[in-house]
Order: structure tokens, then C-alpha cells, then sequence
């Protein structure tokens, strides 16, 4: 701080910094910033009734923004796990949760196992591709029966030969209906606990993958949402990721980085739903002011820009350690419980400050919330947060 001037009067319109983010980042955040504005958010509500094309991802492949943090060998931008913030980030001003959860399944939960349980052949066949956007990933772990009880998901891998036989279901399959290839997560001993999980990557028109129903949610419409079953599917032994009996572990590991970008996606939903009800609030007026001039609705934003501000720094201190090498899994997990807290918080917030019009659709505001409520509940329950942070403790 240099002048006086500077400390007697405070600036709160000065753009805000963080220390983990460079120009690069700045740069990125831009050329995201501008491509989601012009070509994804003017599309959004065709794309709730429709779900999103899939030439966004081909678009978005050839952009270069679907390998932010992906080596360049392979085609990707061989940056750093900050990038894939700013993307998370970005994503948010398509005012599209579904679109933006789509795509992060794509880059953020089914390409790391890829990329780094992957063979060299199985990173050029599918990594290669989903980095261009040709191909198209979607990760299942959940199944009819088995959601957060990992340990008891049924589908079953069995060997014969050289190949492996699967059999089983996976519900609420996100991409699920449009993806090329899924990272299974089967049990190939079922009598081995946590060993006994083996990951696999299925090219979804292999004979005996069945599409079964496309699900219908309270949100997130522009994504697909798939009821997937797998009858006597056979693959080759080459088509398993990573290590036979680890795939508990290997699922666990994506989990921390895709509940990270998930909790930054939730910090930047939420701002964007804290800017739009704050032009609003200026807008508006009853009883002869401006609603947002009433001590009550001030409050109100005070309380969610504090919210979010400590969602916003707990995701990026947590972000900075993961980068550096730590696997901080309890702060993880902290982050994204808030984070999600938050976001469905804020936008609950924005609706009332909307008064009728929040609960218009018009206004977009009721879809942040209907967007935002499933943070709540996929990557890990706010309950199963709640427990692996309590557990961390040795209770
Ligand atoms: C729109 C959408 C998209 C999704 N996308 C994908 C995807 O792409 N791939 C994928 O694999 N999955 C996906 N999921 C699944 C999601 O991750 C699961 O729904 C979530 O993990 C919860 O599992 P469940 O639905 O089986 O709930 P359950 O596990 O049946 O939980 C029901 C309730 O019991 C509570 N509970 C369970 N166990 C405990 C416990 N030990 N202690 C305290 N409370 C507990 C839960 O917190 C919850 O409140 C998606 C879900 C939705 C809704």
C-alpha cells in the first residue's frame, strides 16, 4: 500500500487476486470467459429442453480446452490443475449447470483415471481423442442398489481367458447416453473387500451395453442422465485401467480431484447467481427505494458474499496443497460439503430477494437453484462428507 489516500479510502471495485492464479491464468480465464458468453450461454434454454449437442465438445476439443492440464504428447495444454478451475469456473457463465457438469465429467472425472492409470494404448486410443473432442468419456461407479456403499456395488467383471465377461448396472450415468467409452468400476473378487474392485474402459457399443432409459431430474436438464446395463459384455484383458483388485483405490483418488473442480463450479454458480440478484436489488423497488436499501436484503448479500468468500478461499487454499504435492482428502471433503452448502444456500437467497420473479423461469435464478441441489448429493453426499471428515479424526 503505497499513498494515504489508498488507506483512507477503501476500493471494493479493484478486480479481486489470488496468489495461486498467474497471468496465464488470467489470460485462459479470458479466452474461457468469452467463448462460453458468445457460443454455450446464448444457447442455454433450447438446451434444457434438448440437452447440449454434442459439437460442444468438439468445439471445445478443438479450442484446446478439454486437456487444460493434460501433457502435450497427447494433445493436451500440459498446464497446471488451476487451469481446470478456471474451467470449472468459467463454465458457470453458460448459466447451464447441465452443460457444465457434462463437460466436467468429460475433464475432470473420466480422463485423470485415463491419463494416469492408463496404458500407452489406451491413452491413444480413448485419452487422444476425448482431448480433441472426438470422443466422448462418462465415468460409473453408481448403481441401482449402491451409491455411496461403494463397497456394495454388485456389477461383476469375471474372468475367461483373455478376456473379462461383465454383467451388472449402473444408474444415474451422466454423458451416459451420448459417451463412446465409460470407466467401469466392477468388483472382480468379490470376497477381497476394497481389493477386490477392478476398473475397466468399455466402448459403449459393445455388444451387450444397454442404454436403458434416458432419467428424468429435478435439474440439470441440458445433461444426459443414463440407466446403463451390461449383459454378458465381454472385453479384452487390454481393456482394463490400471491395476487388477485396485480400482477402490484408483476411483478414490479421481474422487478428491472432481469433488475440487465440483466445489469451485459451486463458488462460481453461486457468485453468478449473487451478481445477477444484486443488479436486481438495485433495479427494483417497493415502497419507493431500491430493495436492496432495505437493512434486511443488504444483510442478505452481506451474508452471502461472506459465504462465499470462505467457500471461495477454502477451494483455492485446498487447490494450492493438492498442486503441491499433498492429498489433503479431509480438506477436500470440507470444501466441497461447504461449497455446495453455499451454492444451494445463495441461490435459495437469490430467490427471495427475486421475490415472485425468482420463482419465474424467466429469470434463470430457480434453475441456479434446481442446478446447484445436486451438489449436494452426487460426488459424495453431504452425509458421506460429513463422515469421511469425522472419521478423519479417528472417531
Ligand atoms: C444428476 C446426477 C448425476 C450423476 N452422475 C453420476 C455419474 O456420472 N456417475 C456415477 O457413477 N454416479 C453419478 N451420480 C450418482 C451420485 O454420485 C449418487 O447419487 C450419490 O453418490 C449418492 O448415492 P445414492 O443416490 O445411491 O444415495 P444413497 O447412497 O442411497 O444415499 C441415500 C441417503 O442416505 C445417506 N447415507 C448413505 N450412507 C450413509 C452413511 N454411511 N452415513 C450417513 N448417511 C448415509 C446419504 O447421504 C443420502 O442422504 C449422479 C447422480 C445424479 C443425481
Amino acid at each position: 500500500m503505497s499513498a494515504t489516500a489508498d488507506v483512507l479510502k477503501p476500493d471494493f471495485t479493484g478486480k479481486p487476486q489470488h496468489f495461486i492464479f498467474t497471468e496465464e491464468h488470467d489470460r485462459l480465464r479470458e479466452s474461457i470467459g468469452a467463448f462460453v458468453e458468445k457460443e454455450l450461454a446464448p444457447h442455454a434454454e433450447e438446451w434444457e429442453e434438448t440437452t447440449f449437442p454434442d459439437s460442444v465438445i468438439q468445439r471445445m476439443g478443438e479450442l484446446g480446452f478439454l486437456g487444460l492440464s493434460m501433457p502435450e504428447k497427447y494433445g493436451g495444454q500440459g498446464g497446471d490443475y488451476y487451469c481446470n478451475l478456471v474451467l470449472a469456473e468459467e463454465m458457470a457463465k453458460s448459466h447451464s449447470g447441465g452443460l457444465a457438469m457434462g463437460v466436467a465429467v468429460h475433464t475432470d472425472m473420466a480422463m485423470p483415471p485415463i491419463h494416469l492409470f492408463g496404458s500407452e494404448e489406451q491413452k491413444q486410443e480413448w485419452l487422444v481423442p476425448a482431448i480433441k473432442g472426438e470422443k466422448i468419456l462418462c465415468l460409473g461407479i453408481t448403481e441401482p442398489d449402491a451409491g455411496s456403499d461403494v463397497a456394495g456395488l454388485k456389477t461383476r467383471a469375471v474372468r475367461d481367458g483373455d478376456e473379462f465377461v461383465i454383467n451388472g448396472s449402473k444408474t444415474y450415468i451422466t454423458n451416459g447416453h451420448r459417451a463412446d467409452v465409460i470407466a467401469l468400476v466392477t468388483k472382480t473378487d468379490p470376497d477381497a473387500g476394497y481389493d477386490g474392485f477392478t476398473l475397466f474402459l468399455v466402448p459403449m457399443d459393445a455388444p451387450g451395453v444397454i442404454r436403458e432409459k434416458r432419467l428424468e431430474k429435478l435439474g440439470m436438464h441440458a445433461s444426459d442422465t443414463a440407466l446403463l446395463a451390461f449383459q454378458d459384455v465381454r472385453v479384452p484383458a487390454s481393456a482394463m485401467l490400471g491395476e487388477e483388485g485396485k480400482g477402490f483405490y484408483h476411483i478414490m483418488w479421481e474422487l478428491q480431484g472432481e469433488r475440487l473442480i465440483g466445489a469451485a463450479g459451486c463458488v462460481a454458480g453461486a457468485q453468478g447467481a449473487f451478481d445477477q440478484t444484486l443488479a436486481y436489488a438495485r433495479e427494483r423497488t417497493a415502497f419507493g427505494r431500491q430493495i436492496g436499501k432495505f437493512q434486511v436484503i443488504r444483510h442478505k448479500f452481506a451474508e452471502m458474499a461472506t459465504q462465499i468468500e470462505s467457500a471461495r478461499q477454502m477451494v483455492y487454499t485446498t487447490a494450492w496443497r493438492f498442486h503441491n504435492g499433498e492429498y489433503p482428502v479431509r480438506e477436500i471433503s470440507m470444501a466441497k460439503l461447504h461449497a455446495a452448502r453455499v451454492a444451494v444456500d445463495v441461490a435459495d437467497e437469490c430467490i427471495q430477494i427475486h421475490g415472485g420473479a425468482g420463482y419465474m423461469k424467466e429469470y434463470g435464478i430457480e434453475r441456479v437453484w434446481r442446478d446447484m441441489r445436486l451438489n449436494r448429493i452426487g460426488a459424495g453426499t453431504d452425509e458421506i462428507m460429513l463422515e469421511v471428515i469425522g472419521r478423519s479424526y479417528g472417531l
